[in-house]
C-alpha cells in the first residue's frame, strides 16, 4: 500500500504517518510547513518507506507511481492560525481539496477528507448528529475555515457521485495530544503552557461554553477504520465527554501540581460556538469504534509532552 498524507507534518497528520508506517504502508507526506514542522516527523526520518515532500497542495500535486490512499489533512486548524492565514485556509480547503481529489481520481485511490465539527457552526442541535446541516456565519471571522470545509465536503461528495471515487469524510471534534504546537492558540496548549509557566490561565468569556476532547490515538484508530469502510457520507469522530472550558482550566490547574497560575477572563471571540458534543452512534455502529482514553489519562500523556516543549 502507498498512502499520501497531506498535512502530514502537522499534529494529527504526523500521528497518521506513523500509524500507516506501522501498518506496513509506504507513506508520502506532502506539507508546506505553514503550521506544521519536520520535528513532528523525527521518528520517521531515514525510514526507507517514508518520504517528505515540501509542497503547497493548493497547487497541483504530482506523485510518481501508484497511490492507494490519499488522506487530505492539510489546513490550518487552530482558530488563531486560520485567522492569521484566512486566504491560504480558504485555498487549501477548496483548491487543495480539488487537487487532492484529482490525485485520488487519477490514481484510482481511496480518498479521506479531514472535515470538522465546525461545519455545524454554533449548533442549535445538541449533541451534533451527521444529519444536522449546521448554523454557520459565512462572513464572520471563522467563515474562512468553516465554509472552506463545507465546500470541501461538497466537492468530495461530487467526486464520489459524479466520478465514482471511493471517498470518506470524517468530521473531527476537538482532538488533543502530543505534537500540538505550543503556540497554536488552541485551548489545550494555551492552558498547559500557562499552567507550566505559572502564567494566568486565559478563559475567553465566562467559561461556560463547552467542548468534548478526544485523545489523538483514539481519533487515528477511527480514521483507519473509516478508510477501510464502504461508506461515503460524513462520520463524526470525537469523544462525547463534554465539559465547560472552566472545568478544563480547573482540571489542568489540578494536574500541574503547585502551579501559581490563576484564572483570568478575556473577551469571548466572535461566533465562538457555545457548545459542542458529537453524537457518535454512526461511528459506533459502522466502525465498532469508541474512544478508549479518558480525559484524565489523555491530559497526563499530553502534559508530559508539553513539559518538554515549554
Ligand atoms: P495542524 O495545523 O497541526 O496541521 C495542519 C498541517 O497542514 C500542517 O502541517 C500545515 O503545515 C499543513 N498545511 C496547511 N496548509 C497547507 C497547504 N496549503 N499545503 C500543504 N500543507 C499545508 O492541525 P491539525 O490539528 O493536525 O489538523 C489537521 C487537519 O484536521 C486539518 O485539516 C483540520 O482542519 C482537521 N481538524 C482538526 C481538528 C483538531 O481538533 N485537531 C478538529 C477538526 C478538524
Ligand atoms: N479558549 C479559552 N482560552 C484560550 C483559548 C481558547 O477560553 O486561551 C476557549 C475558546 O474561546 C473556545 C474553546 O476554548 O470556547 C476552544 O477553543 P479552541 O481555540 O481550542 O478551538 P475551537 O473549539 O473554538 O475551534
Amino acid at each position: 500500500m502507498r498512502t499520501v498524507v497531506t498535512g502530514g507534518a502537522g499534529f494529527i497528520g504526523s500521528h497518521l504517518c506513523e500509524r500507516f508506517i506501522a501498518m506496513g504502508h509506504d507513506v508520502i507526506c506532502v506539507d508546506n510547513l505553514l503550521t506544521g514542522s519536520r520535528r513532528n516527523l523525527e521518528a520517521l526520518e531515514g525510514n526507507p518507506r517514508f518520504q517528505f515532500v515540501e509542497h503547497n497542495v493548493s497547487e497541483p500535486i504530482e506523485i510518481d507511481g501508484p497511490v492507494d490512499n490519499v488522506l487530505h489533512f492539510a489546513s490550518p486548524a487552530s482558530p488563531v492560525d486560520y485567522l492569521t492565514h484566512p486566504i491560504p485556509t480558504l485555498k487549501v480547503g477548496s483548491l487543495g481539496t480539488h487537487n487532492a481529489l484529482g490525485l485520488a481520481k487519477a490514481k484510482d485511490a481511496r480518498f479521506l477528507l479531514a472535515s470538522t465539527s465546525e461545519v455545524y457552526g454554533d449548533p442549535d442541535v445538541h449533541p451534533q448528529r451527521e444529519d444536522y446541516w449546521g448554523n454557520v456565519n459565512p462572513i464572520g471571522p471563522r467563515g474562512c475555515y468553516d465554509e472552506a470545509k463545507r465546500f470541501a465536503e461538497a466537492i468530495t461528495m461530487a467526486y464520489h457521485r459524479y466520478h465514482g471515487v471511493k471517498t470518506h469524510i470524517v468530521r473531527i471534534f476537538n482532538t488533543y495530544g502530543p505534537r500540538m504546537r505550543l503556540n497554536d492558540g488552541r485551548v489545550l496548549p494555551n492552558f498547559m503552557k500557562q499552567a507550566l509557566r505559572g502564567e494566568p490561565i486565559t478563559i475567553y468569556g465566562n467559561g461556560d461554553q463547552t467542548r468534548s476532547f478526544c485523545y489523538v490515538s483514539d481519533l487515528v484508530e477511527g480514521i483507519v477504520r473509516l478508510l477501510a469502510a464502504d461508506f461515503a457520507e460524513p462520520v463524526n469522530l470525537g469523544n462525547p465527554a463534554e465539559i465547560t472550558v472552566m472545568q478544563l482550566a480547573e482540571e489542568i490547574i489540578a494536574l500541574v501540581a503547585g502551579t501559581a497560575s490563576k484564572i483570568v477572563h478575556e473577551p469571548l471571540p466572535q461566533d465562538d460556538p457555545r457548545r459542542r458534543r458529537p453524537d457518535i452512534s454512526r461511528a459506533q455502529s459502522l466502525l465498532g469504534w469508541n474512544p478508549t482514553i479518558e480525559r484524565a489519562e489523555g491530559l497526563k500523556l499530553s502534559l508530559e509532552y508539553f513539559r518538554k516543549a515549554v
